[in-house]
């Protein structure tokens, strides 16, 4: 048996990395996170091949300091929680700091940023996990991450990726997805140097109109809801407006989108009585609560979340969007029936 040893800190983070990034979009919504968390009113997403080549994020939020730039590369570095008590009330979409570390830890990553009040920008390279001194840069207010060649170190890794197209595709739902929460913030996202969604500041019902159809809004039904902490708003798809599959189901917990159970179960149930049972309602949904009734803290990429008092939620989505059903035509008829 060989003897019990510490892992190098690069290993261990291409460990995490693993979990963290799994392929390109999971590095592009870590990036995208922590440009709404920098507080970013316009964020400019770059992709090359895919994302594979090339992911870049620019944004204009509150930047970094230059002496905090190594710390930002850093495993289990982060300005977002400082305690136990802000572990289990997390605000922002962060929190781990282990994003950018694992990223960088397989991939060469340029980091550069101007903090507010700074004159000057400052940058970082790490290659391979290797961090380069800290120089100046020019920069706007505001911070740039650049990842380039995701996986050229892992090549085990880089076997896995599947074709630019279907990357590509993973990071264009990343991006919407994100989108679709954030309609207050300005979003470019380029692929190989075209346009792909220039999206301007605008209202929620603007952003769902641009992003998931103009048939799906002009049909879809307002859901505003409330009962206690807990606030439902966004739009449920009229019945007519049914899809063969689940890929128009937007469902976001404080601004972050999720899978859930329990809201699945809780929406498919309000939509029982006036669906056909092999189609799908389509929504875009966003629950906000108290961030202490919520762990968000249960896997790695934050997709799951688990509620202190599921039953209380399920209840309450369910009401919510069975009553906002129970105006169109199908939910009385449904009710005619009953
Ligand atoms: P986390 O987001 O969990 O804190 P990350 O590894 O993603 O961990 O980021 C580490 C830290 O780097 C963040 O806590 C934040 O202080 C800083 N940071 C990363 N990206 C940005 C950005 N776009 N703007 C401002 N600060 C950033
Ligand atoms: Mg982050």
């Amino acid at each position: 048996m060989s003897r019990i040893q510490r892992l190098p800190d690069h290993l261990v983070n291409q460990i995490a990395a693993g979990e963290v990034v799994e392929r390109p979009a999971s590095a592009l919504k870590e990036m995208l996170e922590n440009s709404l968390d920098a507080g970013a009113t316009r964020i400019a997403v770059d992709l090359a091949q895919g994302g594979i080549k090339l992911i870049r994020v620019s944004d204009n939020g509150s930047g970094i300091a230059a002496e905090d730039l190594p710390l930002a590369l850093d495993r289990h570095a982060t300005s977002k929680i400082a305690s136990l008590d802000d572990l289990e009330c997390v605000v922002t979409l962060g929190f781990r700091g282990e994003g950018l570390a694992s990223i960088a830890s397989v991939s060469r990553l340029t980091l550069t940023s101007r903090p507010v009040g700074s004159e000057h920008g400052h940058q970082i390279v790490a290659i391979d996990g290797t961090l380069h001194p800290v120089e100046p840069a020019p920069h706007a207010q505001g911070t740039t991450v650049e990842v380039v060649d995701l996986y050229f170190n892992t090549p085990a890794r880089r076997k896995f990726l599947k074709s630019e197209a279907t990357e590509y595709a993973h990071c264009a739902t990343t991006f919407e997805r994100i989108a679709l929460a954030h309609p207050q913030v300005e979003f470019i996202l380029r692929h190989n140097g075209k346009v792909v969604w220039r999206l301007p500041a605008q209202a929620l019902a603007d952003r769902v109109a641009a992003l998931l159809g103009r048939d799906f809004a002009d049909n879809a039904l307002a859901v505003e809801t409330s009962a206690g902490t807990l606030v439902l708003t966004g739009f449920a798809g009229h019945p007519t407006a049914s899809r063969g599959n689940r890929d128009t189901q937007y469902f976001y917990v404080n601004g972050r989108f999720v899978r859930d159970k329990t809201a699945q179960h809780a929406l498919r149930q309000a939509y029982r009585d006036v669906l056909h049972h092999e189609r799908h309602p389509a929504y875009a949904l966003f629950l906000t609560m108290d961030p202490a009734q919520v762990d968000v803290n249960v896997h790695p990429t934050k997709i799951e979340v688990r509620f202190r008092e599921s039953q209380a939620i399920h209840q309450f989505l369910f009401h919510s969007v069975h009553k906002t059903l129970a105006g169109t035509q199908a939910g009385q008829e449904a009710a005619h029936l009953a």
